[in-house]
């Protein structure tokens, strides 16, 4: 196969490159475009329109830190809905857990899930495996909207940006539908984009914004990713009750005998403090 090299435009002149690739799929869904190629140092990755969504290398910093914070601040979650996450890795972390009774999935673009069943097990082998996760091909904004209220201790959001089919699960609507579909103790974890260059940065003030006014806690944490832009990406936690520091359960958590290769009982706490240019944007859009 002829090698090629992928660009990823971070912003004008900031690009990642990635030399010396295998272009394995290409593919046009009616929401977006698919490719997946094969590198030297990060093994399968795959893109959507055009931005780096998952690789083999780097993909266990995400998905442990999407997973494991809420579930030491509320160890007795039940009922988990995740929204986008097509690779299959959320739900690969959340299905670790022996207790949880139900994980709904809910992908907009069944190509993204059947593509990474062929092509990155490594992130969706729980998906043909664990018979409590369910699948559901439609709009999360949708599925949202017609859950019942309280229904699900946690909703993860492992959406794309907020342009194109992810736009909605970046809308107010989007958050109050979750507030609504949340137990009394639930927790909502969102994507929160990055603070360093400009585009990401103003998607992380406008979700901050939206969360904030709608729930009693509304914190923020990060964590290294280094195939996203800057290499420096956010989570939201927000929660009717619980305080992601002051509620944390470390030693329920190491009960649970989970290895896991980013997160750490020490890290939880690390992760909710951040920079002072970060705090201050937050801060702002309060
Ligand atoms: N970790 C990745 C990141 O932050 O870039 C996200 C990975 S996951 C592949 C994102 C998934 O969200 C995609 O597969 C996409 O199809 C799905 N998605 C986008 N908009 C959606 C919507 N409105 N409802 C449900 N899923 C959606």
């Amino acid at each position: 196969m002829k090698k090629t090299v992928y660009t990823e435009k971070w912003t004008d002149d900031v690009h990642l490159t990635i030399a010396d690739v295998d272009h394995i799929h290409h593919e046009k869904t009616p929401f977006q475009t698919i490719d997946f190629y094969r590198s030297i140092t990060l093994g399968i990755f795959f893109t959507l329109d055009g931005l780096m969504m998952a690789n083999e290398k780097d993909e266990f910093i995400y998905h442990d830190m999407i997973s494991h914070v809420p579930l030491a601040v509320n160890p007795t979650i039940r009922h988990v809905l995740i929204i986008g996450g097509g690779d299959g890795g959320t739900a690969r972390e959340v299905a670790r857990y022996q207790h949880i009774e139900t994980i709904d999935m809910v992908e907009i673009d069944e190509r993204v899930v059947r593509l990474c069943q062929d092509h990155l097990p490594q992130t969706a082998h729980a998906l043909d495996t664990d018979p409590r996760i369910r699948l559901h091909f439609e709009d999360g904004l949708a599925f949202v909207n017609g859950a019942k209220a309280g229904r699900y201790d946690l909703i993860l959001v492992d959406s794309t940006d907020p342009i194109g089919p992810g736009e909605g699960l970046f809308s107010h609507a989007f958050y109050q539908a979750c507030y609504r579909a949340l137990s009394d103790d639930g927790i909502l974890i969102n994507q929160h984009e990055s603070p360093y260059f400009d585009k990401e940065r103003r998607e992380m003030v406008r979700a901050h914004e939206k969360i904030n006014a709608l729930f009693a806690i509304s914190e923020v944490y990060q964590f290294h990713q280094p195939t996203y832009p800057s290499g420096h990406w956010l989570f939201g936690f927000a929660s009717k009750r619980y305080h992601p520091i002051n509620d944390h359960q470390p030693a329920k958590w190491e009960t649970f005998n989970l290895h896991t290769r980013y997160y750490n009982s020490d890290l939880h706490k690390a992760a909710f403090m951040l920079p002072t240019y970060v705090k201050e944007a937050l801060h702002n859009a309060r």
